[in-house]
Protein backbone atom coordinates (compact mmCIF):
# COMPACT_ATOMS: atom_id res chain seq x y z
CA UNK A 1 0.00 0.00 0.00
CA UNK A 2 1.58 3.27 -1.17
CA UNK A 3 0.12 6.81 -0.34
CA UNK A 4 0.62 9.32 -3.23
CA UNK A 5 2.53 12.07 -2.64
CA UNK A 6 -0.32 13.81 -5.02
CA UNK A 7 -3.10 15.67 -3.85
CA UNK A 8 -6.11 16.55 -5.80
CA UNK A 9 -8.60 19.33 -5.18
CA UNK A 10 -12.01 17.77 -5.48
CA UNK A 11 -14.53 21.38 -4.24
CA UNK A 12 -15.72 21.54 -1.26
CA UNK A 13 -18.02 18.92 -0.02
CA UNK A 14 -19.19 17.44 3.85
CA UNK A 15 -17.85 14.43 5.16
CA UNK A 16 -21.11 12.34 5.55
CA UNK A 17 -20.51 11.44 9.04
CA UNK A 18 -18.66 14.53 10.74
CA UNK A 19 -19.87 17.16 8.41
CA UNK A 20 -16.31 18.39 8.52
CA UNK A 21 -15.58 20.17 5.28
CA UNK A 22 -13.40 18.41 3.01
CA UNK A 23 -11.53 19.54 -0.49
CA UNK A 24 -8.36 17.61 -0.77
CA UNK A 25 -8.16 13.95 -1.69
CA UNK A 26 -5.23 11.93 -1.71
CA UNK A 27 -5.11 8.47 -3.34
CA UNK A 28 -3.34 4.87 -1.97
CA UNK A 29 -1.40 3.05 -4.85
CA UNK A 30 -2.57 5.88 -7.00
CA UNK A 31 -1.67 9.47 -8.17
CA UNK A 32 -5.35 9.67 -10.16
CA UNK A 33 -7.78 12.31 -9.06
CA UNK A 34 -10.85 10.52 -7.65
CA UNK A 35 -14.14 9.91 -10.14
CA UNK A 36 -17.34 8.47 -9.39
CA UNK A 37 -17.90 5.87 -7.18
CA UNK A 38 -14.06 6.47 -5.81
CA UNK A 39 -14.12 5.56 -2.36
CA UNK A 40 -12.70 7.74 0.39
CA UNK A 41 -12.11 7.67 4.30
CA UNK A 42 -12.62 10.81 6.02
CA UNK A 43 -9.01 12.19 7.78
CA UNK A 44 -11.30 13.45 10.99
CA UNK A 45 -13.59 10.56 11.39
CA UNK A 46 -12.35 7.42 9.57
CA UNK A 47 -15.20 6.37 8.23
CA UNK A 48 -15.46 5.46 4.22
CA UNK A 49 -17.27 7.64 1.63
CA UNK A 50 -18.10 7.46 -1.67
CA UNK A 51 -17.50 10.29 -4.31
CA UNK A 52 -20.10 11.24 -6.58
CA UNK A 53 -19.90 12.45 -10.54
CA UNK A 54 -19.12 15.83 -8.89
CA UNK A 55 -16.90 14.71 -6.77
CA UNK A 56 -18.98 15.21 -3.47
CA UNK A 57 -19.55 13.19 -0.96
CA UNK A 58 -21.95 10.57 -0.38
CA UNK A 59 -22.90 7.77 2.06
CA UNK A 60 -22.54 4.04 0.21
CA UNK A 61 -24.80 2.24 -0.54
CA UNK A 62 -25.48 -1.42 1.29
CA UNK A 63 -23.21 -2.97 -1.27
CA UNK A 64 -20.94 -0.62 -1.79
CA UNK A 65 -20.51 -1.16 2.03
CA UNK A 66 -20.72 -4.55 1.58
CA UNK A 67 -17.47 -3.98 -0.67
CA UNK A 68 -15.42 -1.65 0.82
CA UNK A 69 -15.95 -4.39 4.15
CA UNK A 70 -14.51 -6.91 2.36
CA UNK A 71 -11.49 -4.80 0.56
CA UNK A 72 -8.10 -5.30 2.39
CA UNK A 73 -6.43 -2.26 1.41
CA UNK A 74 -9.83 0.23 2.85
CA UNK A 75 -10.11 -1.48 5.72
CA UNK A 76 -5.78 -0.91 6.32
CA UNK A 77 -6.25 2.46 5.26
CA UNK A 78 -9.29 2.78 7.91
CA UNK A 79 -6.88 1.37 10.74
CA UNK A 80 -3.95 3.64 9.71
CA UNK A 81 -6.06 6.91 9.98
CA UNK A 82 -7.86 5.44 13.46
CA UNK A 83 -4.37 4.93 14.54
CA UNK A 84 -3.17 8.75 14.18
CA UNK A 85 -6.91 10.01 15.88
CA UNK A 86 -6.64 8.15 19.07
ZN1 LIG B 1 -15.78 12.42 8.94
Amino acid sequence: MKVSKKDHETGRSWCPYCRLPLDLATGVDTDDRPSEGAVGICASCGEVHVFAADLSRRRPTAEEQREIDANATIQECRRAIKRSLS
